[in-house]
């Protein structure tokens, strides 16, 4: 994501994949809105609906096809809109209406998985003739940062200079480490296993989230995924693969049954360290995803907080790259995203608290579980877990600022989403401001406002100034010089 971004302001990149092909690994399954808000502003929209309905045809064509009998349908997930730690958020209770009309629900999360995203990023990678060389099946090996640039050697063998190095390069960072980022945060204490499998009797076990003394497990019959936890510590071994013979005797610690396995499809390890880095820039080297933040999967956030930090960082650096950052620029990226990073890492710990197996964490999830069933409780669960509540800290008093910009429906039947596949940012307001947007070239377009009001929106969807009266201009300048940098026909 990082790397398209930088292509799309024509930035010269090279991404370096260690991997040949995508990692089949069952992990992320949802997109939140802020992430599909992103992906939607760069055009990669359509791809990924078509990516989730050709998901769903497979999905159904195996289940036809198996020759058990299909699951029974379960009627009680119809009415969930989420969960925390296991408890159920019940969709009926949510209402994200303001008390004055009509109640109104949440929205749902974009069903598609990770290699469904990686697939449309890599296919837009290759498309992007302009800008990003792409080189799967080799690895960075090492780097040296010096005053004007990176250099780097690959596992190839070859050599070269950078001005910048992005380590986007997943929890285990080498470039986190060797940069000496600090990295603090709290212990693991779970080992977490999630599977796809074929069970000889699926009769055995109970559909959704079911906690025994000896932790939990989540079973989703329509796909065969089951995820395990047990509160015995971090697992010993990260690295080899999980067998069956692993797996099926986690699931029945946890379970209390005597399931068996048939097949294991795929299955995974993880635990629930968390940490996360002090800056996500040092020098000339920059972290974003997993590099910056590890946590567990709980609340399905990793991969939607990393998608977050590439949107954000992309156009500042190659703001950067392209000399006409304000000095600030760059700093922004830790302090806007370190925040959400922060909340995401208490959100996972949390959760992990109120898995414990003992009395008093029974109680407190009694407590939990009545308050997250109330209105107000569902709607701010669904609400901070969909990232409807993501917002940054930039000056400016009205509502709008630091918000993601609403996606407003322009002359010509254009939505602002599609006027910002280009990358720029956006200057909404009356006719006479055509011209101010074009005093900044290429980095800011002009677009008429439908409704009253003015905003000056940033390239990542973030709106940085905003009037309710088209006259009214005040801060706009400062705030345009902020984020897009003096006037073109100055800077060149
Ligand atoms: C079981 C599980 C379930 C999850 N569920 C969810 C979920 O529901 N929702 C959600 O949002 N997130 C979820 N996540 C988290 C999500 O998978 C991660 O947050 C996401 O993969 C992070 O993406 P990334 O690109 O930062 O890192 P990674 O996906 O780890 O990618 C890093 C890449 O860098 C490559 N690499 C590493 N070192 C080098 C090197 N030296 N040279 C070249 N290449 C290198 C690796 O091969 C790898 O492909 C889940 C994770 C797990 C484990």
């Amino acid at each position: 994501m990082v790397g398209c971004e930088l292509a799309l302001a024509r930035v010269r990149v090279l991404v370096v994949e260690g991997r040949t092909e995508t990692d089949p690994t069952i992990k992320a399954f949802g997109l939140h809105v802020p992430t599909v808000e992103a992906l939607d502003r760069r055009g990669m929209l359509p791809a990924l609906l078509q990516a989730q309905r050709d998901h769903a045809e497979s999905l159904l064509e195996a289940l036809t096809r198996r020759r058990s009998p299909l699951p029974d349908p379960t009627p009680r997930s119809a009415n969930v809109a989420g969960h925390f730690s296991g408890i159920t958020i019940s969709r009926s209770n949510v209402d994200f209406g303001n008390g004055s009309g009509e109640p109104e629900p949440a929205p749902d999360m974009l069903p598609v998985s990770q290699q469904m995203l990686e697939q449309v990023l890599m296919n837009r990678v290759r498309a992007e003739e302009a800008g990003v060389e792409l080189r799967r099946g080799v690895w960075l090996e090492e780097f040296s940062e010096h005053e004007t640039g990176v250099d780097i050697r690959l596992d190839t063998g070859e050599r070269m200079r950078c001005t910048w190095l992005v380590g986007a390069d997943g929890g285990h960072s080498m470039v986190r480490q060797a940069a000496g980022f600090d990295f603090p945060g709290t212990d693991p204490e779970i080992t977490g296993r999630q599977a796809v499998v074929d069970l000889e009797d699926p009769g055995e076990l109970q559909p959704g989230w079911n906690r025994s003394d000896a932790g939990l497990y989540v079973y989703t019959p329509l796909t065969g995924r089951i995820l395990t936890v047990e509160m015995n510590g971090p697992p010993q071994d990260r690295h080899t693969p999980v067998t069956l013979e692993e797996f099926q005797d986690g699931l029945r610690r946890v379970s209390k049954t005597n399931v068996t396995i048939a097949f294991l499809r795929s299955a995974t390890r993880f635990t629930d360290n968390a940490r996360q880095a002090s800056t996500y820039v040092k020098g000339r080297v920059v972290l974003a995803g997993d590099a910056a933040h590890v946590h567990s999967p709980f609340g399905g956030q990793g991969l939607n907080l990393g998608i977050g930090d590439a949107i954000n960082l992309g156009w500042k650096l190659a703001a950067t790259v392209k000399g006409w950052a304000p000095e600030h620029l760059l700093g922004t990226y830790t302090r806007e995203r370190h925040p959400i990073g922060a909340w995401v890492l208490d959100w996972t710990r949390a959760q992990i608290a109120l898995m414990r197996v003992d009395p008093r964490t029974e109680s407190l999830r009694q407590i939990v579980g009545d308050l997250v069933n109330t209105g107000d409780g569902s709607a701010y669960m669904m609400k901070r877990l969909l990232g409807l509540q993501q917002k940054y800290d930039l000056p400016g008093g009205h509502p709008l600022t630091g918000c993601s910009a609403p996606d407003l429906q322009l002359e010509g039947r254009r939505r602002l989403a599609e006027v910002m596949h280009g990358g720029q940012g956006v200057l909404v307001g009356a006719p006479r401001l055509a011209d101010a947007a074009a005093s900044h070239g290429d980095r800011l377009v002009y677009v008429k406002s439908p409704n009253g009001t003015a905003m000056l929106v940033r390239p990542d969807g973030y709106v940085a100034w905003a009037s309710d009266d088209l006259d009214d201009l005040t801060g706009l300048e400062d705030a345009t010089r902020t984020w897009l940098g003096e006037p073109a026909h100055v800077a060149r």
